[in-house]
């Protein structure tokens, strides 16, 4: 790449393409001063100049008509090469021929003068265009980031397309790099210290990885670098020894993608390598990953589930099953939860842990959601009026369901078309949403409430629990998250669980166990004085047949009594 000094201060190069030769002489006697000057007495002639000295030359100066190529066929085939296609050209045309002007304006001609010239119009219009063209390429070159000298992300991606483009059977690896818990890190450490350290990264970086073409900084401690695909162990290079003093508190991890798929946009080959990245996020000690064939099929799929989802929907391929939850008092079912199933005609039974995340991350969950909603409606009403039994169903939201406006009132609104008692409905969220916009969460928790809804507090106990959430928030139930219950069975100890039926005491909510699989499990959770379980030692979750069936066999024995 030129520098800019050079661009500044060397002599141009212009092209002079015109069969008549006396003035093709003139022509270059009068811009030798000036210009390194090139010749072609024809269009093609012009074009195989272009070719030779492409990136050189600054300025075209083209005569219209000639034999062989023309004017015209010069300026239509050099439109087509994007190596020459912002070269600005001057027409040289004769007086009176506004139409010719026209067409060649049209291909792409950028000014033209008329035959005789005056000199000095002539030359200051090459010099204007000349200007343009390079302060524009330069504004391009200039895409630098300026704390790390790396491209910018735009540039990064722009460099990247071109170069894979040009060159698509070459073999590149693509590298990202990302330092944990960057945001952390900046508030107790402070801007500049950050910086700093941002930039030795970079420097760094730049300087250790082999067959390093170029770098860009991709976010806000996020970078990409293009390589040439490089066999050798990267452990050395990417995680030096000595780098844990260097960069003290600072943890930088990697992404690769190797041997990158040429044909993919620039987008794409980053969320690869950064899709790697997510993989060993938090995990202590790994500092490399690989998109691997494990990763492609996973985004194979989660591409075609994403293409599917709409039929899906519309072809009602989500079904909901129904799992019991066990009332520890009564000994009979006291609910159940509403689990979404999708049955495809080809790719068959997918799992909500496959789809749910995606669709919360595309937005799609909320239509789903509320299909499900009314789903259970639906169901419940036609329970009521075939005299079977119904417990209250407990529909699972997700946190993209509260940017709804006044989702209270839709939920209430769907009730209400199925004539239901709003007792019978109970909405779950996690915890995990609270942190997103405690105000709102709130608010609409309320509403909820305050229109009869039951709220059960999800995956208690998962990791995000924060006990100003239970105490703020207007909750009925807590919903003990299964690993908890895994984890009491493996080691003998009870005491978390104590202390959720505890706390879940004092707050005067009911506890809901889940994924509680053996009769231990549930004596013991009897002894703590838990009030519901939710697991496959009571039943997986049911299509609906079977579950009315599951109902009427196992409804509260003291009522029918
Ligand atoms: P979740 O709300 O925590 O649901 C409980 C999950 O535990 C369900 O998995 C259920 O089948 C499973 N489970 C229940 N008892 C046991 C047990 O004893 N052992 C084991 N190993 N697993 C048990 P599922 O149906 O695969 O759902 C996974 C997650 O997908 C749910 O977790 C929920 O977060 C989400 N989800 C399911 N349906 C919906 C829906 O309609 N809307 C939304 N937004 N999310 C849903
Ligand atoms: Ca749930
Ligand atoms: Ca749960």
């Amino acid at each position: 790449m030129a520098n800019e000094k050079e661009i500044i201060q060397r002599k141009r190069t212009v092209l002079v393409v015109e069969d008549n030769e006396m003035n093709r002489e003139i022509l270059c006697e009068l811009l030798s001063d000036d210009y390194e000057v090139l010749e072609a007495e024809d269009g093609s002639v012009g074009l195989a100049q272009l070719d030779a000295h492409s990136g050189e030359i600054a300025l075209v100066l083209l005569d219209v008509y000639m034999p062989n190529c023309d004017g015209f066929e010069f300026l239509e085939r050099k439109r087509q090469d994007p190596r020459f296609d912002t070269v600005p050209v001057i027409m040289m045309t004769a007086s009176n021929t506004v139409d010719d002007e026209i067409r060649c304006l049209e291909l792409g001609a950028s000014d033209f003068i008329t035959k005789p010239y005056n000199v000095e119009v002539m030359k200051n219009r090459m010099k204007s265009l000349i200007r343009l063209r390079e302060s524009s390429t330069m504004l391009g070159r200039l895409e630098t980031d300026s704390l790390t000298g790396l491209y910018s992300k735009e540039f990064f991606y722009h460099t990247l397309e071109e170069v894979l483009r040009a060159n698509p059977d070459e073999h590149y690896d693509l590298v990202c790099s990302d330092v944990e818990n960057f945001r952390t890190l900046n508030d107790r450490y402070g801007t500049a210290q950050c910086d700093s350290f941002l930039r030795a990264v970079a420097d760094d970086l730049t300087d250790r990885i082999p067959g390093l073409l170029f770098g860009g900084r991709i976010g806000a401690d996020v970078y990409a670098f293009l390589l040439r695909h490089y066999e050798g162990s990267w452990s050395g290079i990417l995680t030096p020894e000595g780098e844990e003093t260097r960069y003290a508190k600072f943890v930088v991890k990697y992404g690769i993608f190797a041997n990158v798929d040429t044909s993919l946009p620039p987008a794409a080959i980053c969320d690869r390598a950064t899709l790697a990245l997510g993989k060993i996020k938090k995990k202590f000690g790994v500092r490399v990953a690989w998109f691997d064939d494990e990763m492609r099929n996973l985004q194979l799929r989660e591409h075609q589930i994403e293409e599917n989802m709409e039929t899906a929907l519309s072809e009602r391929q989500f079904v909901v099953y129904y799992q019991p939850k066990h009332d520890l008092h009564t000994d009979s079912t006291g609910g159940a939860e509403a689990l979404v199933r999708w049955i495809h005609p080809e790719l068959g039974f997918v799992s909500p842990g496959q789809f749910i995340p995606i669709f919360e991350r595309n937005g799609f969950i909320t239509s789903l959601d509320f299909f499900i909603w009314e789903e259970v409606c639906r169901e419940l009403r036609r329970c009521i009026d075939a005299g079977l039994p119904v417990v209250p169903v407990s529909i699972n939201a997700s946190r993209m369901d509260f940017d709804v406006p006044d989702l209270a009132g839709e939920i209430a609104a769907l009730a209400n078309k199925y004539g239901l008692d709003h007792s019978l409905l109970h909405v779950e969220l996690t915890e995990s949403m609270y942190s997103d916009n405690p105000g709102k969460i709130e608010k609409t928790l309320e509403d909820l409430h305050n229109n009869g809804f039951h709220i059960e507090l999800d995956d208690f106990g998962s990791g995000y629990s924060s006990l100003t959430s239970l105490n703020t928030l207007a909750l009925d139930v807590m919903k003990v998250d299964m690993s908890l219950i895994r984890q009491a069975a493996a080691t003998g100890d009870y005491s978390i669980l104590r202390f959720c039926s505890l706390l879940a005491d004092n707050l005067r909510l009911k506890t809901v166990v889940e994924g509680v699989e053996t009769a231990e499990q549930v004596a013991a959770l009897k002894v703590l004085g838990c009030d519901y379980i939710q697991g496959y030692y009571f039943s997986k979750p049911l299509p609906p047949k079977e579950f009315e069936e599951y109902l009427v066999a196992h409804s509260a024995k003291e009522v029918k009594a």
